[in-house]
């Protein structure tokens, strides 16, 4: 799969208490995981009760913050949150963290995750009473946990939080600490680290690495941490763990140096791309990765074949809009933008692509064709996780089923369709040994660990009025 061009993480989390430069720490963990999201950012920071401040825009976290309004962002703990938006566009009341102020308190939430039940409990809120202001999922959530008649933040995400289905690893802020909580299943990831008697939380850990932050472990799938001045508070969620971690995390959202069950990813990566060889091996002189994200997935795969790993494809960072030459189609056009094959690696030679996966496969064709233009007498593509045949209801924003290759492309034909010589990909068994039979597979099997009724998960959106300024400082 190319760059985010068919598959999109919805968003990143981060949560800091304490810190002596609370927002300057949030900055550089959002930075870290801009692959998570790029169309809003967001910041809150906070001294104490009483005090707040929220500073949250479209752009990416470099565009939307500056030195100034890093520095005005006062506080020693706080919350951060990368977003992108699903289909539609992401108005600015829907950009996180969330912020209510409720009898007197600022409760802030930042979530990673989508709510299976969101819609029922919606109408269920409204009827109560609640008034929302945003089409955003994650607000049914601020609106529960801040409903519950308690006074101790950990019991009230964990009466809150009762009955929730779906995907949610969130950060929060409350007055006097900060807290992270995991769904049961434990869908997307949230990381716990320390440095200098200060908490921190994130979505992966290669936000801590930027900031010398130790990784402590994971928030376990159904737990929650709550950290004020009177230390760290680990609790259980009343709904019972059932772990179902994210596989594609594994294949591709999360950036390889991040941790997955306390080893990197990009181990996890060469595993998959040893396993590839196995089941599918093929005779070549040379092994190219489809860049990045395939990068360790092809390594492991020219490992297991005893064949030197070549850099064959560059891939551009600095493709934007661009006009497309007449008579040029839109998708080759994107494709040569993106990538340039480098032609003496190719010309004249047996060559195997890696990618991390397949979607709509419009792209994989484009690059196989390119390949061949450059001289290659054989082009094998290989795939290091099994088809994506399924949506995700997950936190993971998907074409629709019918969009998927393996659903328009019988099996035989995908060779043909790719113009390549001969099509592998990996067995849904290879990618359970590789990550564990406790993950969440259901793109790839139809296997749904909490079961899906589009009518109960989707909130419909407001009309567009805008009526709040972005920034509160
Ligand atoms: S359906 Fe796929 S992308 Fe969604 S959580 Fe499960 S494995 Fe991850």
């Amino acid at each position: 799969m190319t760059q985010h061009s068919d598959l999109r993480e919805k968003c990143g989390v981060f949560g800091v208490f304490q810190s002596p430069s609370a927002a300057h720490d949030i900055y550089l963990g959002l930075h870290a995981q801009q692959h998570r999201g790029q169309e809003s950012a967001g910041i809150v920071t906070s001294r104490g009760p009483g005090h707040c401040l929220v500073y949250k825009d479209h752009g990416l976290v470099s565009q939307v913050f500056d030195r100034d309004i890093v520095e005005q962002l006062d506080g020693q703990f706080g919350i951060g949150h990368v977003r992108y938006s699903t289909s539609g566009g992401l108005s600015r009341k829907d950009i996180q963290p969330l912020v209510v102020n409720h009898r007197g308190l600022n409760i802030a939430l930042a979530h990673n995750g989508n709510i299976t039940n969101a819609a029922a409990l919606k109408e269920e809120l409204e009827v109560g009473g609640s008034l929302f202001t945003s089409s955003s999922d994650s607000e049914v959530l601020l609106h529960r946990i801040v409903r519950v008649r308690s006074d101790d933040p950990v019991e009230q995400m964990r009466q809150g939080l009762r009955g929730i289905e779906g995907a949610y690893s969130l950060v929060l802020k409350f007055d006097r600490g900060v807290a992270a909580v995991r769904d049961p299943h434990g869908f997307r990831p949230l990381h716990v680290g320390r440095r200098d008697g200060g908490w921190y939380f994130a979505s992966e850990t290669c936000a801590f690495d930027i900031l010398d932050v130790e990784t402590v472990g994971e928030v376990a799938p159904g737990e929650g941490w709550y950290v004020d001045a009177d230390g760290p508070r680990q609790f259980r969620l009343l709904d019972p763990p059932v772990p179902r971690m994210c596989a594609f995390e594994v294949v591709y959202f999360s950036r390889p140096d991040s941790l997955f069950r306390g080893r990197s990813i990009h181990q996890f990566r060469i595993e998959l791309g040893r396993r590839l060889f196995e089941e599918h091996p093929a005779e070549v002189d040379a092994v190219i990765a489809v860049p990045d994200s395939s990068n360790s997935a092809a390594l492991g795969f020219a490992q297991a074949a005893g064949v030197p790993l070549d850099i064959g494809l560059i891939r551009s960072h600095y493709t934007g809009r661009t006009f497309i030459a007449p008579g040029q189609s839109a998708r080759a056009a994107k494709v040569k933008q993106k990538f340039n094959v480098v032609r003496d690696v190719v010309e004249g030679r047996r060559v195997a692509v890696v990618d991390d996966s397949i979607v709509r496969g419009t792209t994989c064709r484009q690059i196989v064709k390119l390949i061949r233009e450059h001289g290659a007498t054989a082009v094998h593509f290989r795939v290091a996780s099994p088809m994506v045949s399924n949506p995700c209801y997950y936190g993971i924003d998907m074409p629709t089923r019918e969009e998927f290759l393996v659903n328009r492309v019988p099996h035989a034909e995908l060779a043909r369709y790719l113009t390549a010589d001969s099509v592998g990909y990996l067995s849904p068994a290879s990618l359970r040994a590789v990550v564990g039979a406790d993950t969440c597979r259901a793109c790839f099997t139809g296997e749904y660990p909490v079961p899906v009724d589009p009518a109960r998960s989707v909130i419909q959106k407001h009309s567009e009025v805008e009526i709040e300024h972005h920034a509160v400082l």
